[in-house]
């Protein structure tokens, strides 16, 4: 299989009918980023900053945080790579913060929240984050927010940041970049106010499918009793496609739903063009996609969103069989 995956990095990422599909990289360690030239990728879409802290024995201050931005961005060179910026809690926990027993972690303080209680420890971050990116480009995404007001309030932390730094003599980044994840499904109602101050947007789609169906994505008794190719899932994801392309905001999904090749043939359908994904996926996606005829697709899934389908993943097979996916 490496030797198959291999053969097709140097070929181009488009489908059968010449649509470009941006294939990212979710990474969240140095030894992650080497993959990136092996797999063909074309940047970072997801870079998980907790997964350094979560690996320490205390929290990393400025100077640490700075020193490790720097070197993953010296790794990444001329490709684009996204920070997203702690997200703790729920089921990632660091071992020296203690936040106290929560009944339901997944829905409490957790992600942009704590950092939005605790403006200092999301300060640090991102002062770590334009220090490390002074006169180079910068993306930041903030995880887990659930309305316009907490993304502004975000937003401004960075730009008390980027004004000390300049008071400071720093240099900017070349380039900055500020989007959000699209985990929360309130936000998805608030629409219209947030994605005029968005850069880029990003669905996290485990979390999503978790918030969406109220379901517990670390128990697998409720995590594979629904489906993220149900119709509900793909009419929210056909809504963002709609209302980022409206509003000229780029659009991607960086949840694992991206990974899975039948799933990223139901993304691409539904006018999804830059996915992220863990290593190892891109070559079975890649392989997928470049089977793939999105026009017939979408024709095909036009008819499905108003179903009353559990789950519409026999019927994508079905297409994919037949048309040599
Ligand atoms: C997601 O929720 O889909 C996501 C990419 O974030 P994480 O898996 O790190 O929670
Ligand atoms: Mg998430």
């Amino acid at each position: 299989k490496e030797q198959m995956y291999a053969e097709i990095r140097n070929l181009p990422s488009v489908t059968r009918d010449g649509v470009p599909i941006s294939i990212q990289l979710n990474c969240g360690l140095l030894i992650d980023l080497p993959h990136l030239t092996a797999s063909g990728a074309e940047g970072v879409g997801l870079y998980r900053t907790e997964i350094p802290f979560m690996v320490r024995a205390s929290y990393p201050d400025v100077t640490a945080q700075t020193t490790l931005y720097s070197r993953i961005m010296d790794e990444v060179g001329h490709k684009p790579i996204v920070f997203r910026t702690l997200d703790v809690g729920g089921d990632k926990m660091l071992p020296y913060m203690t936040g106290g027993e929560e009944e339901n972690p997944a829905l409490g303080w957790r992600a942009v929240r704590i950092g939005l209680d605790h403006p200092s420890l999301l300060r640090q971050q991102l002062r770590a984050l334009l220090l490390a990116a002074a006169g180079r480009p910068l993306s930041v995404m903030f995880p887990m927010i659930a309305e316009v007001a907490e993304f502004d309030g975000a937003r401004r932390l960075l730009e008390l940041e980027l004004k000390r730094l300049a008071a400071q003599g720093v240099e900017p980044p070349s380039n900055l970049r500020v989007g959000t994840m699209l985990e929360v499904p309130s936000l998805l109602w608030q629409l219209p106010a947030l994605l005029p101050k968005l850069d880029f947007l990003s669905v996290g789609s485990n979390d999503l499918t978790q918030y969406l169906f109220a379901a517990d994505r670390g128990n697998p008794r409720t995590s594979t009793r629904y489906d993220p190719l149900s119709p509900s899932m793909l009419c929210v994801l056909r809504r963002l496609v709609d209302e980022c392309t409206r509003h000229r905001v780029s659009l991607s999904i960086c949840g694992e739903m991206a990974g899975r090749p039948l799933d990223a043939m139901a993304l691409i359908g539904v006018g999804f063009r830059t996915l992220s994904m863990s290593p190892p996926s891109v070559g079975p996606v890649k392989t997928m996609l470049r089977s793939l005829d999105v026009a017939a697709l979408r024709q095909y899934m036009s008819g499905l969103y108003t179903g009353a389908d559990h789950s519409l993943r026999d019927k994508l097979k079905t297409f994919g069989k037949d048309h040599g996916v």
